[in-house]
């Protein structure tokens, strides 16, 4: 009886050996649970920061390979999220791209206070993202065409839109207007801002007023929407583009599919609110994967200079 107590003991604590085999508990009934031992070994089988679980197809990737892949699953082609610098990084001409307003920072002007203030989600957001707020604006070069081009971060605060993203993506819509050239403007968002109250949603007549201008200066917009977009992003500039892309399976929609079946009490279709179901029903013009999207970019610029809208 001893002899096997302590055979069971070594088991249990052995934190060394890699579990690459999940030990066979069949023999074993007694002391511990298998769950427990099976959860443990899977914690060792992957080491945090190199290997990512494809949440679509479920393989293992090594971490430099999904980098090297514009982080999209090489199996089933998910596509992670990405952060706007590597956005930027995999669209324009090396050294091409002149950011502004690099500086601007969001304001706690209602002293708003939720679970936590809005200035500690700020500071918080910060640190995390390493960015100053959900947006980078800037002119950059795709293939021969000079674009003011804004790359939204769902990593700081889910992309949501404020004053300063508001502002930022206004005076770029604005730059390219009068430089002549195409704006595009690539979404990830959870909306407006609501730390900013009536400011957040300000931001939405404002850039759309803007692009308006742009508009009507024959100059094109081209949206792109990735997953997630929704609410006041996807209520404003997100969706007045001359051509709207969506990267596959990107989820865009106002309210969310629980709310809307909640307040609806009816069942949604199959794929509801998907990039797919919305390029079948109308909204996107063209899904595009993002390892495609830069060649597609020029395409598109190409074709519509040709098509009598001016680009520089
Ligand atoms: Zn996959």
């Amino acid at each position: 009886m001893a002899t096997t107590l302590l055979k069971k003991k070594t088991v249990v604590n052995d934190p060394v050996e890699p579990a690459v085999t999940p030990p066979d508990l069949t023999t074993e009934t007694t002391f511990l649970t298998k769950p427990k031992l099976v959860a443990k070994s899977k914690k060792r089988d992957i080491p945090e920061g190199l290997w990512d679980k494809c949440p679509k197809c479920k393989s293992l990737i090594y971490d430099k390979e999904l980098d090297a892949n514009l982080k999209v699953c090489i199996k089933c082609n998910h596509h992670f999220p990405i952060g706007a610098r590597e956005r930027i990084h995999s669209l324009v001409e090396t050294c091409s791209f002149e950011e502004m307003d690099a500086q601007m920072e969001s304001i706690d002007i209602l002293k708003f206070t939720g679970v936590a203030s809005y200035e500690a989600k700020l500071a918080a957001n910060k640190k995390t993202s390493l960015l100053k707020d959900a947006v980078i604006t800037g002119i950059g070069r795709i293939g021969h065409h000079r674009v003011a081009l804004g790359v939204m971060d769902f990593s700081f605060l889910g992309g949501s839109m404020g004053s300063v993203v508001g502002e930022k993506l206004t005076r770029l819509i604005e730059a390219g207007t009068d430089r002549g050239i195409p704006v595009l403007i690539i979404s990830t968002s959870g909306g407006a801002r609501m730390y900013e109250g009536m400011f957040s949603l300000m931001q939405m007549a404002k850039t759309c007023g803007a692009l308006a201008y742009h508009s009507r200066r024959r100059l094109p917009y081209i949206s792109i929407l990735t997953h997630p977009t929704y609410a006041g992003v996807i209520a404003s500039f997100a969706t007045v583009g001359d051509l709207i892309l969506a990267e596959p399976g990107a989820m865009i929609g106002f309210a969310g599919p629980r709310v809307i079946k909640d307040t609806t009490q009816a069942e949604l279709p199959p794929g509801f609110q998907t990039a797919e179901f919305l390029q079948e029903h109308g909204l996107i013009d063209a899904i595009v994967s993002r390892n495609e999207m830069k060649d597609r970019l020029m395409y598109y610029l190409d074709f519509m200079k040709v098509g009598g809208l001016a680009t520089e």
